[in-house]
């Protein structure tokens, strides 16, 4: 399968080729030639399959060309070694809980496979070391660098804003060694991401070191993340409640809904998606208008979605041909303050004993604000509620239970490099690497 670019520039790249670059030269995002639509039969018998006999199927039509059979399976199943079961919450609205992987957050499935395709490529290629340079806010990072720990061929620079994530996150990513660096940045993550951003662009260090990015603008992290969808389907199918789905994405970047978009266009039973946002709205006010508008991200207490210009909103455009009028017509949109995300952690709580996160939330809120008579609602859980320990036993008023997994990371000792905020700083640390 080839290739192009959603600035056109570019056409018949490679799934290779765009793994390997992430980003475009034009600097549009790699978008697949075709999205091929899976048999009517498949859909009938999904509820008998398993969640990893389900995803081979949705991996073997994306990269099935380009990776041999026995290869694929062997990284999808690797890659989904944990459950995302659906959970009935109360009448129609169900909760697909992601946070079953490593770090607890959905992006671990993206991460993982990610990093053993890539792998699989360097060994295939014998090619030389490919470096990860990532931005994170807290939730990426660990995700991206636990996926790619061990891997061969392949080392991970994490850059982060030293005091602006919290303990648990910060241990998640500054505990492990081996092919994992992280860097605490002296800034903001705005100024983290403005470092990766240059150094993709710097001719020098690109001629000195193989660079990567492994945000969700890259395929190998973003088309696997639409397994789910269909798993999430045949849970509902096999509950007799399949009719009209409604599917709700807390969304940030747009990388995780847009999965579950081309999920649809490959034939995925879905009546219509809705996007919730938290204050950073962006995408809700281009529903409205028309017009996209991104602007600076404020903070909130969802802030793994406090994103001012979505990243994915070109796919979703060239999705639809960049049509306002067919956009509208399979995602609405929903938009949250921190008080009422707050409300609404309290309120399921009290009411029904789920612990929501506050990306949760918002996808919770607006189903239960939006789900029509006769509709069945899933929301993504992106993140277990434990990840945001203080907001949340802040809002309940209780303590909460923190997962086995996560108490492990936090007995690991940090480790991590400074660095100023500077570009020349960075830049003359990577090139005093080995390439
Ligand atoms: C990354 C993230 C999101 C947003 O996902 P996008 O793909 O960026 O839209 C939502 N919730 C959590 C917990 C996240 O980590």
């Amino acid at each position: 399968m080839n290739y192009y670019s959603t600035n056109k520039q570019e056409h018949g790249v490679s799934l290779e080729e765009a793994v390997v670059k992430g980003l475009a030269v034009d600097k549009g995002l790699y978008m697949p030639d075709a999205i091929r639509p899976l048999p009517e039969t498949f859909y009938e018998h999904i509820d008998q399959l398993s969640f990893q006999e389900i995803a081979y199927r949705v991996a073997d039509a994306f990269f099935g060309e380009d990776v041999p059979a026995d290869t694929l399976k062997q990284l999808v199943y690797d890659t989904l070694s944990f459950d995302t079961p659906l959970v009935p919450i109360h009448d129609a609205i169900y909760s697909l809980e992601l946070f079953h992987g490593p770090t607890l957050a959905f992006k671990d499935v993206g991460g993982r496979f990610m990093a053993r395709l890539l792998g699989y490529f360097i060994r295939k290629e014998g090619k030389r070391q490919v470096n990860v340079l990532v931005a994170t806010s807290g939730d990426t990072g660990s995700a991206v660098a636990n996926g790619f720990l061990g891997v061969e061929g392949i080392h991970v620079y994490v850059l982060y804003p030293k005091g602006k994530v919290s303990e648990i996150q910060e241990k998640q990513f500054t505990t492990l060694g081996r092919n994992i660096t992280a860097l605490e940045v002296d800034g903001t993550f705005d100024d983290c991401q403005a470092l990766v951003k240059a150094a993709f662009m710097d001719k020098g260090l690109n001629e000195h070191l193989q660079l990567t990015s492994a945000n969700s603008i890259n395929v190998a992290r973003f088309l696997p993340q639409a397994f789910y969808y269909f798993y999430a389907y045949a849970q509902l199918k096999r509950a007799g409640r399949a009719d009209q789905v409604v599917i709700c994405v807390p969304s940030g970047n747009f990388g995780n809904i847009t999965a579950g978009l081309f999920g649809k266009r490959m034939g995925l039973p879905v009546k219509r998606f809705i996007a919730a946002n938290n204050r950073n709205d962006i995408f809700y006010q281009y529903l409205k208008t028309g017009i996209y508008t991104p602007r600076p991200s404020i903070a909130t207490i969802a802030n793994a979605m406090d994103v001012g210009a979505p990243s994915n909103f070109a796919r979703v455009l060239d999705l639809y041909g960049e049509s306002h009028a067919a956009i509208c017509a399979d995602i609405s949109g929903a938009t949250y303050t921190d008080e009422q995300i707050a409300e609404t952690v309290k309120q399921v709580w009290t009411g029904h004993h789920y612990l929501l996160d506050p990306h949760g939330a918002c996808g919770y809120r607006a189903l239960a604000e939006g789900l029509q008579p006769g509709e069945t609602g899933i929301f993504l859980e992106t993140a277990h509620p434990a990840k945001f320990k203080d907001t949340v036993e802040k809002i309940i008023g209780e303590p909460i239970e923190i997962p086995a997994k996560l108490q492990a990371f936090m007995q690991g000792k940090k480790q991590s490099i400074p660095m100023s905020k500077t570009f020349a700083d960075f830049k003359s640390y990577l090139m005093t690497l080995k390439p």
